[in-house]
């Protein structure tokens, strides 16, 4: 887990990662298991009183990251130690865990549950066989399925920055975290926003909320933007002018998302807004797609 202090990197640098994780994540687990994490961990379960006991607050904090996770055999057996990290977990067959917590929160209690949501998650995709690989990115896989599966609102909320003091735990920046978060509370309807703690917090999910909502109004939705509408418009006249170029004309913007195919019929491929799998239909104006991995029913104008 990423270390706390330092500069704090914001915006959306790991977004196409961020991305894959969530396609991984209904690809590894199905799409009627993802919808089984309807509620998030409510804040009340992982509240640490100062006055609860060290140990023993710990151990039940882990116990609400198990039960969410529906781990019921394994065993979390935690420790404080002075580190740069903010935790680390060693990966085995279990049924027994080691987690190591920074010593620092011994006396920053709340955010024990972030800690732990992070690294409860890490024994979670190990027993699903689920990685990416490359530090960076299996770190960005946890906290997104972390914040995906609803442990990790936690962590945004560790976000805190003032005059004297700045912490962040986790890979994804901040902006990144409220993204995943908005991208959840779009299939199962969930408002967490009365959750924060840290108005530091609240305002990167507000600008992840955003962000998540342009995924929503891409061409060829059915809600996309009257400008992002015309550049489709254009791209598909070449598209059917000059057939053999298909996707590959250079002046379609790197980030439009969409790329056209085939010539009869002309088909477009364009990822899902909710799993950001690719979906390809023929274009042949309204149409209704569902998406094969997370199923959701789209609204096309192709
Ligand atoms: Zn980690
Ligand atoms: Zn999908």
């Amino acid at each position: 887990m990423a270390t706390t202090g330092g500069e704090i990197q914001h915006g959306y640098p790991h977004v196409e990662t961020v991305r894959a994780a969530i396609t991984a994540l209904y690809r590894r687990l199905s799409h009627d298991t993802v919808r089984t994490f309807a509620l998030s961990v409510p804040p009340a379960d992982v509240a640490f009183p100062d006055d609860d006991d060290l140990y023993l607050g710990v151990q039940r904090i882990a116990r609400v990251m198990v039960r969410h996770l529906r781990l019921p055999d394994a065993r979390m057996i935690i420790s404080f130690r002075d580190m740069e990290h903010a935790g680390n977990v060693e990966l085995t067959a279990g049924p027994e865990y080691f987690i190591e917590l920074n010593a620092r929160f011994k006396t920053h209690r709340r955010d024990i549950g972030a800690a732990l949501a992070h690294e409860v998650m890490h024994v979670y995709l190990h027993r699903l066989d689920l990685s990416f690989p490359g530090t960076r990115d299996n770190e960005i896989l946890t906290d997104t399925a972390a914040a995906y599966l609803g442990a990790g609102w936690l962590l945004l909320d560790a976000y805190r920055e003032s005059s004297v003091s700045r912490q962040k735990l986790g890979y994804l920046t901040p902006e990144e975290f409220g993204y995943v978060l908005a991208k959840r509370g779009q299939v199962f309807g969930e408002d967490i926003a009365p959750w924060f703690t840290s108005p530091q917090g609240y305002d990167a999910y507000a600008d992840g909320l955003a962000r998540a909502r342009r995924d929503e109004r891409q061409p060829p939705l059915a809600g996309s933007g009257w400008a992002s509408r015309r550049r489709y418009a254009k791209d598909r006249r070449h598209a059917r002018e000059h057939p053999r170029a298909g996707g590959a004309r250079p002046s379609v913007e790197p980030g439009a998302g969409y790329a056209f195919e085939g010539r009869a019929p002309l088909q477009v491929r364009f990822p899902c807004p909710v799993c950001h799998q690719r979906i390809r239909v023929p274009v042949r104006g309204r149409l209704r797609a569902r998406c094969g991995l997370c199923g959701t029913v789209l609204e096309c104008d192709t």
